[in-house]
């Protein structure tokens, strides 16, 4: 998508350094962290928003989750407990409208 700042990291056009990066998924550094650890989990696919996605795209979605999963423990932030979220439209703070999931943590107490 032209104009899809995501879209623009997961072909090059922005320089990013991936953590991680397969066929399907990438997975980068949130540029304004509200934590220790803030990870963004993108799809290659360009899909506006949570709101857009679909039965096909069942399996993406359990990869993306299961991503999350193993970078919390690659982080080391899930011994202590972490977040992940998905913000779903303008109300729900989505800023950018490329499918993305955070994971969020690293806190020293909690994240209260
Ligand atoms: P959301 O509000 O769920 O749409 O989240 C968008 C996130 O993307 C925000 O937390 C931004 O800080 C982050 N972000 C925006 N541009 C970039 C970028 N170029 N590199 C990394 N993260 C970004
Ligand atoms: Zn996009």
């Amino acid at each position: 998508m032209d104009d899809c700042i995501f879209c623009k990291i997961v072909n090059g056009e922005i320089p990013t350094k991936f953590i991680y990066q397969d066929e399907n998924l990438v997975a980068f550094k949130d540029i304004k962290p509200i934590a220790p650890v803030h990870i963004l989990i993108v799809p290659k696919k360009h899909i506006s928003s949570f709101r857009e996605v679909s039965e096909k795209d069942r399996e993406l979605l359990g990869e993306a989750l299961l991503l999350a999963k193993k970078l919390a423990e690659q982080e080391k932030i899930a011994d202590k407990g972490y977040r992940i979220g998905i913000n779903v439209g303008k109300a729900g703070g989505q800023l950018v409208f490329h499918l993305h999931i955070h994971l969020i943590g690293g806190w020293k107490g909690g994240v209260r």
